[in-house]
């Protein structure tokens, strides 16, 4: 105790640290694991340690090892412990995720992975259109099985660390008849051949280097680097990334890790939660260290979190409390349609700014991306500053990525994905045959596309014109290339979009947007001043799909639940809690039981991300993928502790005779739109056959109040309300 005492004085960080805190920041030796629960301060913990770990000069930033969850995660403990050293910046360290953190390693070693330094990293896009040209090559046909689900395939083996030849019968092996495993060897083949990797392979190279007997050099690098390691958001990391951390961490064998496993959310990305169980079996004699105390939310916020997640079964479990008083209870508001509810939230912003509350202390959380547009739309009109954050908003306009194309085989040639997406753009009639002629040749002499047409442009294999324009092209593409060291690289790239013609094509384009086109790639060459190259930028905008800050202006955050991990704000909003749309009907379908329980977990971040406001919205209609489409209000929204919430909607938004919270509204809906069925519930009783007008005929499986559970004969099980279901003649 007195040592710690000690350490205190010489420490100010740790004085800021309740009893257990503290012990696992000074455990700095062997391994330790934090297990506790949303705002117990597990990233406060992780931060005063490094900070700890520095000052005591128990070793120098570069030989300290920190993976955040997301790149804004990176940016905010980079900040946290420069703070806590008095502002001192933090230099050469390893701190980011586990993408950027293994991209810098594979960059140094790619030769051992059968690839060059200046590999393209490619995006899902991207990805899924080579998987179609494999596709194509090898006969398969994508109706039978979409691009998109081998890549999903494809992902999920990497995730668990398994190249081709690793994958078992267990891992779906015989999946597509192995047509799936077929297309991910030849997937892997065709990546070396163009000198590109995808998400999942920056690990995976890792992953197999360290392992080989032969590379033992590069491990033992590591191993003798980074004297210790420490892992933020722990219980979403998947198979490949616990391999990764575990070679690396038999070195110094000093690993800190902290995680809650109620805030698991990335199983559908492979993230195992029994990473967390298996820490102790993997590191003999590591310390757990549990947290209690919240000083995140007040009373109100932390209870109906608590209360929501009360409700999954297989948790560890545990019990949180807070000192910061109740605060207010959270808002509940049941709304007409999307734009009442993006005008309601507008309005509680605004009454927060009355307030004087800073608009960057306020956060919007969708479950899914699109729910976005709606409140965008909202702010714009009445020039409330906001930010998609995590978004690929700006990146992923067509013309950025048609302007990223040239710049992505300016900086590498065998980029043939790049290639093939601006060979004819603009127009050089440069067409589909003439591709592919060149493909042909490409794949029968084992070459890129880009020296496929270098051998071409010579020959009579092509037409006049194709023939003329793409011998063009290829001298721009050098001489372009030759400026690369020699000229500032925003010059260069204002040089391609003009020479190219690109900028020319969206000028001479008379569609309403094409305005807006040029100014977005005006915008890209002025973000491109920030990096130090070409290079250098295209890296960024690969792994940094965050939208660039506009400066000092103050801003409301919008984000998903996923993105929204580990961060906090004074007040959350939390719109669209309706069936179906979270909890996301697609989860459910594919993952049951297992998926509603992540879903509710998502409900227990995004809940807990709240200081001290909290507003939980859903609305009645939405327009989903173009329909319009009646919901009810999530079972979140009933499953939330009564005492902590307050309760208001529209009138008559769904009837009379509401759930729980409905009765104790006080707004007494009048006008009952409830069709069929009488307002006392409806009546149905389990084994009702009945009718509804999107899903067809179906039996009533369970009774809640005035929601059913059914299953339709053509659609499956959904939960709807009754006064949407019609009785039908027959009762089994
Ligand atoms: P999450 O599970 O959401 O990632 P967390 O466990 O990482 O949460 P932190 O973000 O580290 O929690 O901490 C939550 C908030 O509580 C932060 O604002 C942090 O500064 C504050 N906090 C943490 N520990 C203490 C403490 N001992 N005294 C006062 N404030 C604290
Ligand atoms: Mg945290």
């Amino acid at each position: 105790m007195q040592i710690a005492e000690k350490q205190i004085e010489s420490d100010p960080g740790l004085s800021a640290l309740n009893h257990g805190q503290r012990e696992a920041v000074l455990a700095v030796d062997g391994p330790v694991l934090v297990l506790a629960g949303a705002g117990t301060g597990k990233t406060r913990v992780l931060t005063t340690r490094i900070a700890h770990i520095l000052r005591a000069r128990r070793a120098q930033p570069p030989e300290i090892l920190a993976v955040t969850f997301t790149n804004k995660a990176a940016q905010e403990m980079r900040e946290r412990v420069s703070h806590l050293l008095d502002g001192r910046p933090v230099e050469g360290w390893w701190l980011g995720t586990f993408h950027a953190l293994a991209v810098r390693m594979l960059r140094r070693h790619a030769e051992l992975a059968g690839l060059t330094p200046n590999f393209t990293i490619i995006d899902p896009d991207d990805q899924q259109r080579l998987i179609k040209q494999i596709m194509e090559t090898e006969n398969i046909d994508p109706k039978k099985s979409p691009p998109r689900q081998v890549a999903s395939y494809i992902d999920r083996w990497k995730d668990k660390g398994l190249l081709p030849a690793a994958v078992t019968m267990n891992d779906g092996a015989d999946a597509a008849d192995g047509k799936m495993l077929l297309l991910y060897k030849r997937y892997q083949e065709r990546l070396k051949q163009v000198n590109a990797c995808d998400f999942g392979d920056l690990l995976l190279h890792m992953i197999t280097i360290f392992k080989n007997p032969q590379h033992a050099a590069a491990l033992d690098e590591y191993r003798r680097r980074f004297r210790y390691i420490l892992v933020d958001e722990y219980q979403d990391t998947n198979v490949a990334q616990y391999m990764w951390l575990r070679l690396l961490a038999k070195g110094s064998n000093n690993i800190c890790c902290v995680g809650d496993d109620d805030q698991s959310i990335y199983g559908w990305r492979g993230a195992e939660v029994g990473n967390i169980l298996r820490f102790e079996k993997d590191f003999p004699g590591a310390k757990i260290v549990r947290l209690e105390q919240n000083y995140r939310s007040t009373g109100h916020i932390l209870a109906a979190a608590n209360g929501v997640i009360a409700r999954n079964e297989g948790r560890l479990g545990k019990n949180l409390f807070t000192d910061a008083g109740d605060g207010e209870k959270i808002a509940v508001r049941g709304l007409w349609d999307g734009a009442a509810e993006a005008r309601w939230v507008a309005e509680e912003i605004e009454q927060l700014q009355n307030k004087k509350w800073g608009l960057d202390n306020i956060a919007i959380l969708v479950r899914a991306g699109f729910q976005t547009r709606e409140f965008e739309e909202r702010f714009i009109q009445l020039g409330v500053p906001y930010r998609v954050i995590g978004g690929q908003r700006f990146y992923e306009r067509l013309e950025i990525r048609d302007a990223l194309a040239y710049f992505r085989v300016i900086a590498q040639p065998a980029d043939d994905l790049a290639l093939e997406r601006i060979v004819n753009t603009p127009k050089r009639g440069v067409g589909g045959t003439t591709v592919q002629a060149l493909y042909a040749n490409a794949r029968a002499k084992g070459i890129s596309l880009h020296d496929s047409i270098i051998q071409m442009k010579d020959t009579d294999e092509l037409r006049g014109k194709a023939k003329a324009a793409l011998e063009a092209l290829m001298n721009d593409f050098a001489r372009w290339r030759s400026l690369l060291s020699s000229s500032p690289h925003t010059a260069l790239a204002g040089m391609v979009l003009d020479e190219s013609g690109y900028i020319k094509m969206w000028q001479e384009d008379k569609s309403p947007d094409a305005p807006g086109r040029i100014e977005n790639l005006k915008e890209l060459v002025t973000g491109m001043a920030e990096f130090e190259s070409l290079p250098a930028f295209l890296e960024h905008v690969s792994l940094v799909m965050e939208n660039q800050d506009n400066g000092a202006v103050e801003h409301v955050s919008l984000m998903t639940l996923h993105g929204a991990k580990g961060l906090e704000f004074d007040a959350v909003f939390l719109p669209g809690w309706e069936e179906g749309l979270f909890p996301s009907q697609k989860t459910m379908d594919e993952h049951g039981m297992k998926g509603l329980e992540e879903e509710r977990r998502l409900a227990y971040v995004g809940i807990t991300r709240a200081r001290k406001r909290a507003f939980i919205s859903f609305a009645a209609n939405r327009r989903l993928y173009g329909n319009w489409v009646s919901a009810i209000p999530s079972r979140f929204v009933d499953e939330l502790p009564e005492d902590n919430v307050e309760v208001t909607a529209d009138t008559g938004l769904y009837g009379e005779g509401r759930s729980k919270h409905w009765d104790s509204s006080g707004s007494n809906p009048s006008s009952a739109p409830a069709r069929g069925v009488g307002a006392d519930g409806g009546g149905f009783r389990r084994g009702a056959r009945v009718f509804h007008d999107k899903f067809g005929q179906g039996t009533v499986i369970n009774v809640d109040g005035h929601k059913l559970d059914i299953n339709f004969d053509a659609g499956g099980h959904k939960r709807v309300m009754d006064s949407f279901v019609r009785p039908l003649s027959e009762t089994v």
